[in-house]
């Protein structure tokens, strides 16, 4: 299957464009924080609950908060019917959420306590993670969570040998590369950098910076989201 023709993607997007954004900030009314992602053909909910009480006790750090995740996809989510419960890539996403989380939310703040991070994908369309991080620290900042900076994210790739930003769903079965970033967007400090294939040195780099001018522009809308929200524009 070809996948780049005549200079523009599958689905008619040019290398370094993104799929349609959507991002909504406090859509659910029992959650201390939440917000809404739609992501190209991606569905994501995201829930913070706390800083709470870390039970059962013994789980506690008297130093600082846990930052505790948990990816879900819906049964429904993809197109073959997901068998439901955590599987090795949900841990896996889950754990790597946790981490990029944990170095942005003073955490030395609520000693013995937890934050919760709850996302639940209703539909799946490759790219899922960042759109769960990016889904998720706008739940924290929406729930008041005291942050250093935010987490912004996006994936870049490797298709019919170009180098392109935010893969879609074909294009992440098929291509050769599939490279998801965060980043601290203030700092420009990297939180997450993971890489499925190959490539070569310059196409790594050619790829992060991609990635990461196109993070920023997932900031300035996570950025929106939560001015809408307080605002009411
Ligand atoms: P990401 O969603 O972050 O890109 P992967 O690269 O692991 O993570 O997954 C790529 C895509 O593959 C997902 O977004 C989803 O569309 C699809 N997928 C993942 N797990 C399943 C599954 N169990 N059944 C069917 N499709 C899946």
């Amino acid at each position: 299957m070809e996948l780049i023709k005549d200079g523009k993607r599958i689905d008619g997007r040019s290398f370094d464009e993104l799929r349609p954004i959507k991002i909504e900030a406090g859509v659910l009314k029992r959650a201390d924080g939440s917000a809404y992602v739609e992501w190209g053909g991606n569905k994501v909910l995201a829930a913070v609950y706390g800083p709470r009480e870390a039970q059962p006790r013994h789980i506690q750090n008297p130093t600082k908060a846990i930052v505790s995740c948990r990816y879900n996809m819906a049964a429904f989510s993809v197109s073959d019917r997901k068998r439901q419960g955590p599987d090795r890539r949900s841990v896996e996403i889950s754990k790597i959420v946790s981490e990029a989380l944990d170095r942005v939310i003073f955490t030395e703040q609520f000693p013995r306590a937890t934050i919760d991070v709850y996302m639940e994908v209703l539909q799946a369309d490759a790219g899922t993670r960042c759109t769960c991080l990016t889904a998720a620290s706008v739940a924290l900042a929406d729930a008041g969570i005291p942050m250093r900076d935010f987490v912004s994210a996006c994936a870049v790739g490797k298709v019919d040998g170009q180098i392109v930003l935010d893969l879609g769903k074909e294009e992440d079965n098929l291509g050769e590369a599939d490279l998801p970033i965060a980043i601290m967007p203030r700092t420009g400090e990297i939180l997450l950098l993971q890489m499925d294939g190959h490539l070569t040195m310059e196409e790594f780099n050619k790829a992060v910076t991609l990635g990461m001018n196109a993070c920023m522009k997932i900031y300035e809308m996570q950025k929106e989201a939560l001015m809408k929200k307080y605002t009411g524009d």
